[in-house]
Parts: C-alpha cells; structure tokens; sequence
C-alpha cells in the first residue's frame, strides 16, 4: 500500500466522483485507502488512522492533518499531499512509518503495564487497610 497506483485501486466503489473534493485520487495521494465491505471507510497507511463519513467537498489531506497532524505522511508534506514522490521519499517514508508504528506500539505497551501497576497499587492498599 506505500503505493499510490495500489490505494487508488481499493477506490473502485466511492460514493464522491469528479467535481468533488473527496475523490479516490485525493484519498490516495493523501495516504488512505478503503476498507473492504464497507461504504466508505478509510485507513491510512502510514500511521493507521482510520476516517469515514466523508462528505463530498472534504479535503481528504486537511482531515487527514486534522485528525492525525503527527502522521508521517502529513509530517513529510506538511502544506500539501504529494503528487508524486521520489523514491528517495518513499524510502524516508516508510523508515518514518515503522518508527511512528512501533512508537505507538510503545506507547500503548506503556499504557497497559502502568494501569496493572496502578491497579496493583490500589489492591496493595485496600489490603492493608483490612
Ligand atoms: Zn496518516
């Protein structure tokens, strides 16, 4: 899915054609491509965000930005998306992708072993006032 040919392929059934904003191309070159059996979700491909309910006149790239502004895509071309990227790019992007996935693997990792920890002090302390 790094891509644009293949995302743009997923689009084969889109409710928004030309004259919107919200338009398989768009999704594509914003980093999204849809989900299978559904009407109209959508994944990012770099940093996993997933987007639906779009509307017709929705920028794909600027909800992109607005929900997920630390994305790696969004990070590379901050103003605006790609028309085509250098291989030199997509190579720096998909290094950055795998940083920002396992990142947030971390973080979720984190996330878990604090709340046993702090779940685990609670028991602690309801045992010893009992
Ligand atoms: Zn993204």
């Amino acid at each position: 899915m790094f891509r644009f040919e293949n995302r743009l392929r997923t689009f084969s059934k889109w409710p928004f054609a030309d004259g919107n904003k919200c338009i398989p191309e768009k999704l594509a070159q914003a980093g999204f491509y849809k989900i299978e059996h559904t009407n109209d979700g959508t994944v990012c491909y770099y940093c996993e965000k997933e987007l639906d309910g779009w509307e017709p006149e929705d920028d794909p790239y600027e909800e992109h930005k607005a929900h997920s502004g630390r994305c790696p895509l969004v990070e590379m071309f901050s103003s605006k998306p790609p028309e085509s990227v250098t291989v030199e790019q997509v190579i720096d992007l998909e290094v950055a992708r795998i940083k920002y996935l396992a990142k947030k693997m971390i973080e979720k990792e984190k996330q878990q072993i604090m709340n046993f920890v702090e779940e685990a002090v609670k028991e602690l302390g309801e045992c010893s006032e009992s």
